[in-house]
């Protein structure tokens, strides 16, 4: 796929924002969880300096086309992964404007402002990938459900105003989404520190007997909203064709394809970072007598970067063009893309450290960030394995996970 002129000057000049307005920040907040205010602080900024946004009032604008979503992932990883993460997983905020009156009440206003953080809640300590066993329970209470269960490794968790939670309703038998909002139905967090993506807050959810209101269940809150006049396309911020596939692969499938394919542009934007700085490097640090980059071990090892890059872009591109079209492939190449480019982005940030030698190592230097960022890279949003599993399903229609 080629950008056309408008895509081009999106991402110059949001390259231009990010390393002007947000590099300087990295240095300093990349080794430990950004704030809820840090957090809201850079959602406002983006919304007004640059016009889009994540937060789920401009969502729209913003990934209403998809290759504007391919470069933002891309872009904003090749300075600060956690930042594209955390901004990314607060989407579930946008369902507030749904919810029942209460959470109305007590978030619509936040989610006006752009000042309101969302998580999706669907892992659970004995079951990630696994997402058909959960053990939360949303057990009916008059007009109510109450919610009991962990949550774990969820994105945002400490940090946010509303949670989407994955529970059994114990009604109906079958797993659903439930709006849970701090204010009117307070939950416990505890944070979880990782090897990488370290600014992207992580925690633990508590559920221990937390009321909410049935309105607030996602079923449910689709069909009121649906009564009321509100069509799919207005409820949720994805493209049309991300919408058709709804119906051609299942919402959740279609969901997933469009997320994979965002995060295997966070894995190329991660490996641009690397294969700049190591061209960089390569022109000037001397051995021997002369610049690195003359060895041609190092020209090896830049070529295979290159190579890895430009390949794992082109996938992702690929997926894009699929999902535009809302052609039914997208689903198995945003997860060859997905898993291919998060496995490449370590080989490519490993050969960023060696091409640096000491300095590689140093915390000096941001390429030990680049690799510890990589490292995080092939678990969420689907493990590599995950990935070839659903590929081998997509191409023989044979499953041989489910
Ligand atoms: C930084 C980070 C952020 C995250 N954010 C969120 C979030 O916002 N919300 C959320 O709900 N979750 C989130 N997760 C959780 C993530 O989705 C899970 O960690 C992931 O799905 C893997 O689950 P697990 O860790 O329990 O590993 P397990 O499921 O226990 O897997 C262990 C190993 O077994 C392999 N495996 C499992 N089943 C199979 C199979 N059928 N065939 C072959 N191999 C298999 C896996 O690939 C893996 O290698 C996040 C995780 C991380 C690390």
């Amino acid at each position: 796929m080629k950008l056309d002129d408008e895509q081009e000057f999106f991402r110059d000049s949001l390259r231009e924002y990010l390393e002007e307005e947000i590099q300087p920040d990295v240095e300093e907040k990349a080794g430990e969880a950004l704030s809820k205010d840090e957090v809201i602080d850079y959602q406002v900024r983006f919304k007004e300096d640059l016009g889009i946004g994540f937060s789920p009032d401009v969502a729209d604008d913003y990934w209403g086309d998809l290759a504007f979503y391919g470069i933002g992932s891309e872009e904003i990883s090749r300075v600060w992964p956690s930042l594209n993460v955390t901004l990314n997983m607060s989407f579930p905020a946008m369902f507030v404007e749904f919810a029942s009156d209460e959470t109305q009440d007590a978030m619509l206003g936040k989610l006006e402002s752009g000042e309101i953080i969302g998580g999706l809640a669907v892992s659970e300590p004995h079951s990630g990938t696994d997402t058909v066993n959960l053990r939360t329970t949303a057990e009916p209470d008059g007009d109510q459900y109450v919610l009991n269960g962990q949550k774990t490794w969820v994105s945002n968790a400490p940090i946010a105003d509303v949670m989407l939670v994955a529970a059994e309703n114990e009604e109906t038998g079958s797993r659903e989404m439930f709006l849970v909002d701090q204010e009117n139905s307070p939950f416990d967090t505890s944070e979880l520190h990782k090897i990488g993506w370290k600014a992207s807050p992580t925690g633990e959810i508590y559920l221990d007997d937390v009321r909410v209101p049935k309105d607030n269940n996602l079923g449910n809150m689709i069909s009121n909203a649906m009564a009321e006049g509100n069509t799919l396309e207005e409820m949720l911020p994805y493209p049309d064709s991300v919408m058709e596939l709804f119906f051609e692969l299942k919402p959740l499938n279609a969901i997933f394809a469009f997320m994979r394919t965002g995060m295997a542009l966070m894995a190329v934007g991660i490996m641009q970072a690397a294969l700049d700085d190591s061209v960089e490097y390569a022109k000037e640090r001397e051995s021997f007598g002369k610049p690195i980059g003359q060895h041609q071990l190092i020209q090896e090892k830049l070529y295979s970067m290159k190579a890895q890059t430009v390949a794992s872009r082109q996938m992702a591109y690929h997926a894009i063009d699929l999902l535009s079209e809302a052609d039914t492939d997208a689903r198995l190449m945003s997860s060859l893309a997905k898993g291919w480019a998060c496995e490449k982005c370590n080989e490519v940030t490993y050969d960023a450290m060696q091409i640096h030698g000491a300095m590689g190592l140093s915390e000096e230097y941001p390429l030990e960030r680049y690799h510890r960022d990589a490292r995080v890279m092939t678990i969420p949003d689907g493990t590599t394995e995950i990935q070839k599993l659903i590929v081998g399903s997509e191409m023989l229609d044979m499953s041989a996970y489910a």
